[in-house]
């Protein structure tokens, strides 16, 4: 069988930028891998009643953990894909954890220094200086909040100003919460329900591996999307033009316009600086009503049509 060749016109990383920066919003299979995987630690946190969640937590020791502690690679099994995820999604510069906020119920389940369920950041972040001489690292809510506030467990008393100030702030903040009877509930920040949205992760990896570009492509759900597709490749050169033809290195008689034969065929020349194009154009913006523009290049093309109806 004849094995054709074929010309790859657009970069990948341009292909799957999401819409925003300049992208097809194809999205990474990588990206949509990653965010599901990670969605597994989310699952094993708030489903603690399922019996998957307790087998897993059983083999790997996961009750007393808080999130950010389950991103290791060290794990095994099954559970080692989506730890090893985590990992890789913080080597890309996304905290996940970050998102996780505990509802405090009864303070059972919630870490009081390692979780976060207060200030957007875990506690031992908040407060380091009474983090280090804490007694109980890996205490629960329940342990630190009693009914007449904050139970402090400490190797001695604080010293320095920054310990007795973050004592102080910690008493402050556990006087405003009351434990009650239900269970600790974990939610998704940006959710409107409050739970995990893996296509949230997926594009803010995606904006973190595809490179960001600047065209200003205006997807309109009234132009067709092959026509949009068509315009978003002129802007970054990848339609089969002479000149682009030549520059990938396909053997062509001349690159010179077949229509005007006065200019090298190239991406502006043939969509618009040519006099046939341009005599098109020009009827064309009669026809909408338009003044005549002096487009001299895709770019300024898109910014015009970027700035109709404002
Ligand atoms: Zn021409």
């Amino acid at each position: 069988m004849k094995m054709m060749a074929t010309i790859h016109w657009v970069a990948w990383d341009k292909v799957i930028a999401s819409k925003k920066e300049g992208g097809l919003g194809v999205g990474s299979v990588r990206a949509a891998n990653l965010s599901l995987l990670s969605k597994w630690t989310w699952r094993v946190k708030t489903e603690r009643e399922s019996l998957w969640s307790k087998v897993i937590s059983g083999i790997h020791n996961l009750y007393k953990k808080s999130f950010s502690n389950l991103a290791k690679k060290t794990y095994g099994g099954v559970w080692s894909n989506a730890m090893k995820a985590r990992v890789d999604i913080k080597e890309i510069g996304i905290d996940v954890d970050s998102f996780f906020i505990c509802r405090i119920g009864d303070g059972k389940s919630t870490m009081f220094w390692k979780d976060n369920w207060t200030g957007n950041r875990p506690l031992q972040i908040q407060f380091p200086g009474i983090f280090d001489i804490s007694n109980q690292k890996n205490s629960m809510v329940k342990d630190r909040i009693g009914t007449q506030g904050y139970i402090g467990n400490l190797k001695r008393k604080p010293r320095t100003d920054q310990e007795k100030d973050e004592t102080q702030q910690i008493k402050n903040l556990c006087s405003s919460y009351t434990l009650n009877q239900e269970n600790d509930r974990w939610i998704f920040k940006t959710a409107k329900d409050d739970d995990f949205q893996v296509n949230h992760i997926r594009h803010l990896i995606d904006s973190k591996i595809s490179c960001p570009s600047v065209g200003k492509i205006v997807w309109c759900n009234l132009v067709p999307l092959e026509v949009t597709c068509f315009a978003w490749r002129a802007y970054h050169r990848r339609i089969p033009s002479a000149a682009g033809l030549v520059n990938r290195g396909i053997p062509i008689p001349s690159t010179q316009c077949q229509i005007c034969n006065e200019e090298s065929e190239d991406v502006d020349h043939l969509l618009l600086k040519c006099r046939t194009a341009q005599e098109i154009w020009k009827k064309i913006f009669l026809w909408c009503g338009l003044s005549d523009q002096n487009l001299s290049n895709i770019q300024n093309f898109l910014d015009y049509e970027a700035s109709w109806g404002d």
